[in-house]
């Protein structure tokens, strides 16, 4: 397990020293998120890009802590390109890892009743999360140690979450 958790450590402090797809699109067209953390301080922006059902390109403006910004580079590389509805599983897998680990670290052992809702969400022990499916954000399941950095590392999915959800009310 030492191993592991070391490789999961390299591969976020890879991420936070070489973000991945960071930068601004031109917004309009692109559609602009921003997202504050008051806990620690992060600042994220989110641009993305949505056509014929894609999220064809996205990119990670914004500072601090290394939870925050690895976690938003992770997550730029594994929704990039990806079908809305395939992005969408996956802020709710990943968003899932991360209240499963906090139910299970409360001890009451039954995350079904934590009220994340949505039906793509794993119900049950935090084995039953497929980390072959997560890849590198399987990485990011060492924060939940820490009960305070889960909101760095989920901030930039909510606010990627936010601004799919916007640019769907948009369309309609
Ligand atoms: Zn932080």
């Amino acid at each position: 397990m030492a191993d592991l958790e070391e490789l999961y450590r390299e591969i976020i402090l890879d991420h936070y020293r070489s973000p991945r797809n960071r930068g601004e699109l031109d917004s309009p067209p692109a559609h602009r998120v921003e997202g504050f953390n008051p806990l620690c301080g992060d600042e994220v922006v989110v641009s993305m890009m949505v056509e014929d059902g894609k999220l064809a390109d996205l990119k990670i403006a914004g500072s601090g802590c290394s939870i925050s910004q690895s976690s938003a580079s992770l997550m730029s590389a594994a929704v990039k390109g990806k079908p809305v509805g395939e992005v969408r599983r996956l802020i709710n897998t990943f968003k899932g890892m991360m209240s499963i680990h906090e139910a299970s670290l409360e001890g009451d052992g039954h995350p079904e009743s934590n009220g994340t809702g949505g039906a793509e969400v794993v119900a049950g022990e935090p084995e039953e999360i497929d980390l072959d499916k997560l890849g590198e954000l399987a990485a990011l399941q060492g924060v939940v140690k820490f009960p305070v950095r889960i909101k760095c590392a989920t901030l930039s999915w909510n606010a990627l979450a936010q601004g799919l959800d916007e640019v769907a009310a948009q369309a309609s």
